[in-house]
């Protein structure tokens, strides 16, 4: 590993104060993502600004029944919170479904969005790649693509992102506040990570000494039924091949009222399929409409031929979710 600096911050001004001053400097928060990077010596950050010790490890209440997530709460903490089982199950799912016990622990909520492709030529300093290397090359153009993107991928780099958390938040509509030089902004969850085009290298919308604070969960996503599921290699300790979170409320007569739905493991970001949605809102809730809304937003897929199962296999995983919400609602109540 490569010398570096290192500062303890102790307020979010404080933060943005250090890693403003300092050459390629680096948030350091639980580490899990940038520390096994630094190893590796695909990160070489002159300076790590130490943001472990902010108060942002909170979780509250927000008026008219959101929740807001400090971005320092820990991956196990904000899986087991309560409001967020009760209210948004996808969100609870998809931490559960992400890393180990372990890493979960360690892992924080602005982390986990921000933690960098798996892709295996990103991590291998021996293989050109534009990400990592801008203008080198991608290796995994001539090489491995199966775990790599169907959506949204572009000629320079084909990687998904690798958080299941994010996949859930897309599907929630839930917004960030952003702490920077200029000032605090909000920004939707669905507008940080940004598609490769020619730029791979810049994984999100975010500037350099930007910062994550917290998340926010909208009160318009609470209580309604909501579901993650993820398929993968093995039972855990994987990454997703591919990873549905769905949102689905049903009006009385079975037509969808509210529809959102996300795909994980697919794109260089958290996919919110509005194609899917739009078919889905106002439509009968049943599984020929479920079928036509996955394939609405799947149109859209350019496959490689290692990873054209990934087609199909979303398809199924989103038509199985959606099934399940419906079912669920309108299922008769057992008796007593
Ligand atoms: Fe690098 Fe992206 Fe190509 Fe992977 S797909 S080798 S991350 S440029």
């Amino acid at each position: 590993m490569k010398p570096f600096g290192y500062v303890r911050a102790r307020t979010v001004p404080e933060a943005i104060e250090a890693h403003t001053s300092a050459p390629a400097a680096r948030y350091l928060g639980g580490g899990t993502n940038l520390v096994d990077l630094m190893k590796l010596g695909v990160e070489t950050p002159a300076t790590l600004v130490d943001i472990s010790a902010l108060p942002l490890d909170t979780v509250e209440d927000t008026p008219g029944n959101g929740l807001r997530a400090g971005a320092g709460v820990r991956n196990s903490d904000l899986a087991v919170h309560p409001r967020v089982r009760a209210d948004w199950p996808v969100l609870s799912q998809a931490l559960l479904a992400g890393a180990s016990g372990q890493l979960r622990n360690a892992a924080t909520t602005g982390g986990n969005l921000l933690q960098r492709t798996r892709c295996p030529y990103f991590q291998d300093l021996a293989q050109p790649c534009n990400k990592r290397a801008p203008g080198t090359g991608c290796a995994a153009l001539t090489g491995h693509s199966r775990e790599l993107a169907v959506l949204g991928a572009s000629p320079s780099c084909l990687a998904t992102h690798p958080s299941d958390m994010a996949v859930a938040l897309a599907a929630l509509d839930a917004e960030l506040t952003v702490a920077g030089p200029g000032g605090t902004r909000t920004l939707p969850v669905t507008e940080l990570h940004r598609l490769p085009g020619a730029h791979p290298e810049r994984d999100t919308t975010l500037a350099p000494a930007d910062l994550i604070t917290a998340v926010t969960l909208p009160p318009a996503t609470a209580g309604a039924p909501s579901a993650y599921r993820k398929a993968r290699d093995r039972a855990s300790y994987a990454f997703a091949l591919v990873s549905v979170a769905a949102v689905l409320r049903l009006d009385p007569d079975g037509t969808v009222r509210q529809a959102r739905l996300a795909f994980g493991g697919v794109a260089p970001r958290p996919w919110r399929a509005l194609r899917a949605e739009d078919v889905l809102t106002g439509a009968r809730a049943d599984e020929e409409t479920f079928r036509r809304a996955a394939d609405a937003e799947l149109a859209q897929a350019a496959p490689r031929p290692d990873n054209a199962f990934k087609v199909p296999l979303a398809r199924e995983l989103a038509v199985a979710v959606l099934a399940d919400l419906a079912t669920a609602q309108t299922a008769p109540e057992p008796q007593p």
